[in-house]
């Protein structure tokens, strides 16, 4: 049990009050500042995984934080039979970030399921109902309720809620040819994301976006990209899919978009734009002030501070630190989404080897590790990762034979 207020105590209470969809906690954690967490037992972590690509600005960033107050302060939640300011002045700025052209507009959520979940019915807007094909690729994620489930490939994230909504069927990965000869004038949508994060940091082939965008273009079938993961400066670019210079008839964001606050949005290029009319979705809480509020803080600080350059810079050096370590054996990625593969299935030994040594990682299977922390990262804790490094994998390799 522990004594109150131990970690072993509020984990103990967590397995008696939390609905057991997620694994135990691997710690309790209390207070942030920067890339550093600390946990109940006073214990402190260098967060390399940034709440899971969310925390591009680290914790308790103070500019977000005084921004975030003051507006709760100020007006919290309107509901959508209004509007304020900071939700106007954030989609401007999106669009703008994102070369949209004009026509193009944005829809608020609160989470990047949500984003795709209006994705989804843009998706079947477009030429209904002959237009009845959706594809999207082996080892996708796009999150997990049901319309997003259906476009997500994970047999064991799928199968228990069967029947999913129709029509999705998943390509293999990477194969050009495959999806060439899959779009035609049935298809209402492609969804892929430029570096599928949750099957291990596995970017597209160098070209792939480009031939979607063709192929999608030449048929009347949507490109629709879910950056929930890749966008806001992680890969070192706005959108990870501005580095190939496609542009897309819509993208999902969400993760890193508010510094830690819930907000995701779709954003939908040009003619898209049209297919959605009034009445046909909706959300309460999307877009409201507070969260407008929290997405204009971050990506003013973002873009103030240079930190998708940093992202850029310190990627790269991770990705070669990493390659020179005894037992990785390749790593990818862009900016600050880093994956790399293990000899061995270790990985989920190396995370706790990781956290005992004060670093959170993140496995995405037995052999693979993810890093995805804040854009702000600084060079010194990089280094102070890849020298403890050795040392971790040495522990999980013990720990896992
Ligand atoms: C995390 C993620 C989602 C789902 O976002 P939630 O906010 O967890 O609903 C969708 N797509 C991608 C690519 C993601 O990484």
């Amino acid at each position: 049990m522990g004594t109150p207020g131990s970690g072993a105590d509020w984990l103990a209470r967590y397995g008696s009050s939390l609905l057991g969809v997620f694994g135990a906690p691997q710690r309790v954690l209390v207070r942030g500042s920067g890339c550093t967490v600390e946990d109940a037992d006073g214990n402190t972590y260098l967060d390399l995984l940034g709440g899971i690509a969310v925390n591009t600005l680290g914790h308790a960033h103070p500019f977000v934080t005084s921004v975030v107050s003051a507006q709760l302060a100020t007006l919290g939640h309107v509901s959508n039979f209004f509007t304020s300011p900071t939700q106007i002045v954030l989609a401007e700025k999106l669009l703008a970030l994102a070369g949209a052209p004009d026509g193009s507009r944005v829809f608020f959520t609160n989470s990047g399921t949500e984003a795709n979940e209006a994705a989804f019915k843009l998706a079947r807007r477009n030429g209904s109902p002959t237009r009845t094909r959706i594809l999207a690729l082996d080892g996708a994620f796009h999150g997990r309720s049901m319309g997003a489930l259906a476009l997500t490939a994970k047999p064991a994230y799928r199968e228990p809620f069967q029947p999913l909504p129709g029509g999705v069927e998943h390509l293999p990965f990477g194969d050009p040819q495959a999806l060439l000869n899959a779009v035609d004038d049935t298809v209402a949508a492609v969804f892929l994301e430029p570096i599928q994060g949750e099957a291990g940091v596995r970017p597209l082939p160098q070209g792939y976006l480009r031939r979607a965008r063709e192929a999608t273009a030449e048929h009347g079938a949507l490109l629709i990209l879910d950056e929930v993961q890749t966008g806001i400066g992680r890969t070192g670019t706005w959108f990870a899919h501005q580095a190939e210079g496609v542009v897309p008839d819509a993208m999902t964001l969400a993760k890193g978009l508010g510094g830690g606050f819930p907000i995701g949005a779709l954003v939908t290029y040009g003619p898209a734009s049209g297919l959605l009319t009034a009445g046909q979705h909706g959300t309460t809480f999307g877009g409201n002030p507070v969260a407008g509020a929290a997405g204009l803080a971050t990506l003013a600080v973002l873009e103030e501070t240079g930190a998708l350059d940093n992202a850029g810079i310190l990627g790269e050096h991770l990705r070669a630190g990493l390659a020179a370590v005894p037992g990785v054996v390749e790593t990818r990625g862009a900016g600050l989404l880093i994956g790399f593969d293990l000899d061995g299935g270790y990985a989920p030994a190396a995370v706790r080897a990781a956290l005992d040594a004060g670093f959170i990682i993140n496995s995405t299977s037995e052999r693979t590790l993810r890093l995805a922390p804040p854009l702000i990262l600084t060079r010194p804790q990089a280094d102070s990762f890849l020298e403890a490094l050795p040392g971790i994998l040495t522990t999980a390799q013990g720990a896992a034979s």
